[in-house]
């Protein structure tokens, strides 16, 4: 007989700044599988999920995997939904005889009701199984990490990288430190040390700039006795509640009087270093004055908008980037996802070729990105928008971009999508007839998460700000809750 090992992934990043509420259907959108169809479809890729698995067949685990369940960054998590994700964790805590849980959750999740997500989603599982079993939880290092998650599960392990691709490695570092802690041979607690800001400098960044170097000194500190993680949390600031900003956790043992000196050594350094920001964030014009300038036939310059990026809650439907590309006169470039489900599906009726007019982007908050843009091209594509990733995060994953549309203006292939996704795999422009490889410019909606698959392409990068949602403006978001002074609002 092996260990009885719970699992769930329950993931979500909220943007409370996001004025649509994240249902069920927005989570069905993204996947919301049981646990084996989750296993099916996630239990071989990149993913925490495969991470426990390799694990569990090494130690012979019977592993009982009940939901996986994720949303793209949005609005609050409605408390129905809430429910929904619940129910079969908090079932099967309850009847089972369990000698671990294993979690997957993002740590962000902030709920009609919880500015705390993932803390009152512990909290109810510890409910059930009491205080002492054992509880391992993988996280985004775009997590907003609290007090409660700490004092109410053993062992917290973040991604190490961002773009995040060693999703599965931290599944397997977590399992295997929870198959320890279920044997006996360590007992484990969290220690978290914060700073009050809203995130790290540089977003938590790890390809360059000085969080290289924390974790080179994060993994020197776990070679020592009695350390076992320690992860380095950018943090999530599009959060308006108490407990936001970039945290630092390390699992220990419990005895070791080490670990909160360790942690707090590696919070000082993110406080001490929080103006050191590698991005220089131009504006649409400028950014569109450097795509004028690009030169035909070079690699392609890829134009990040990091503002409007999908993937931290952003509506993706800010055209201003768009609209000084086409002031510019950039052709040969392709520019995508614009989330606009009304655009995609007027584009759905007539045939490939076809000259169509109509307003695209700009209809769910004007003030953040810009207004509805009117334009006339040609239609180069449309139909369902399911996509199978081939790069370093998404490979061999599926995702849709539902009811989708490649619409041709003056020279720019625009991707119009219904359901929201950033842009991080190459497949996401080639799925529909667009080879970015092969443009002069390639603008783009994320923050970072796209040099994983884009960089390689690329003959430049650069970053723009088009305020819109995730603007790094801050001080144009309306924050109510988060407490003051933080940084970089009372940066004086
Ligand atoms: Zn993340």
């Amino acid at each position: 007989m092996g260990l009885n090992v719970l699992s769930a992934e329950i993931s979500h990043e909220t943007n409370t700044f996001n004025i649509r509420p994240t249902d069920v259907q927005a989570f069905r959108d993204r996947y919301l599988l049981d646990g084996p169809a989750a296993i099916g479809a996630k239990g071989a890729r990149n993913t925490e999920l495969a991470g426990l698995l390799d694990v569990g067949r090494e130690h012979g685990w019977d592993i009982t995997h009940v939901i996986s369940a994720a949303a793209g960054p949005g609005g609050r998590v409605t408390n129905a939904a809430f429910e929904t994700l619940l129910t079969p964790l908090i079932r099967a805590a309850s009847v089972g005889e369990w000698d671990g849980v294993f979690l997957m959750l993002h740590g962000a999740m902030v709920t009609e009701d919880h500015d705390d997500g993932e803390g009152e989603i512990l909290r109810r599982l510890r409910a059930v199984v009491g205080p002492d079993l054992p509880v391992a939880v993988t996280l985004d290092p775009h997590a907003n990490v609290t007090r409660a998650m700490c004092a109410r599960a053993q062992i917290l392990v973040s991604f190490t990288t961002y773009p995040h691709v060693d999703v599965r490695a931290t599944g397997r570092r977590a399992a295997e430190l929870l198959d320890r802690t279920m044997t006996g041979d360590i007992h484990p607690h969290t220690i978290r040390a914060h700073r009050p800001m809203l995130e790290e400098a540089n977003g938590g960044r790890t390809d360059i700039g000085p969080m290289v170097q924390r974790h080179a000194m994060a993994r020197a500190f776990e070679a020592q006795k009695g350390v076992y993680a320690i992860s380095i949390n950018g943090g999530f600031p599009c959060a308006d509640i108490q407990e936001v900003g970039p945290t630092v956790l390390v699992t220990g043992e419990a005895a070791n009087p080490a670990l909160a000196p360790m942690a707090d050594e590696l919070a000082e350094d993110i406080w001490a270093r929080r103006h050191d920001a590698l991005n220089d964030y131009l504006s649409v014009e400028a950014a569109a004055a450097v795509a004028r300038d690009w030169q035909r036939g070079a690699s392609p310059l890829i134009i990040a908008d990091y503002a409007d990026n999908p993937g931290s809650g952003a509506y993706g439907d800010a055209p201003a980037l768009l609209a000084a590309l086409l002031e510019a006169r950039v052709g040969d470039a392709c520019f995508g996802p614009l989330i606009d489900a009304e655009a995609a599906a007027q584009l759905q009726d007539g045939d490939i070729g076809d000259e169509r007019t109509l307003a695209i982007g700009g209809k769910t908050a004007p003030e953040f990105g810009g207004g509805p843009l009117d334009v006339t091209g040609t239609l180069m594509w449309h139909g369902e928008g399911r996509v199978v990733g081939d790069g370093p995060i998404l490979g061999g994953q599926e995702r849709s971009f539902g009811k989708t549309a490649v619409l041709r203006v003056a020279g720019i292939d625009i991707l119009i999508v219904s359901i929201p996704h950033q842009m991080l795999d190459l497949q996401q422009f080639r799925a529909f007839g667009i080879d970015p490889s092969g443009r002069s410019v390639v603008a783009l909606k994320s923050m970072q998460h796209f040099r994983a698959a884009f960089a390689p392409i690329a003959g430049r990068i650069i970053v723009c700000d088009s305020g819109a949602l995730c603007t790094t403006r801050y001080g144009l978001l309306p924050y109510e809750n988060v407490p003051r002074p933080i940084f970089p609002l009372d940066d004086a």
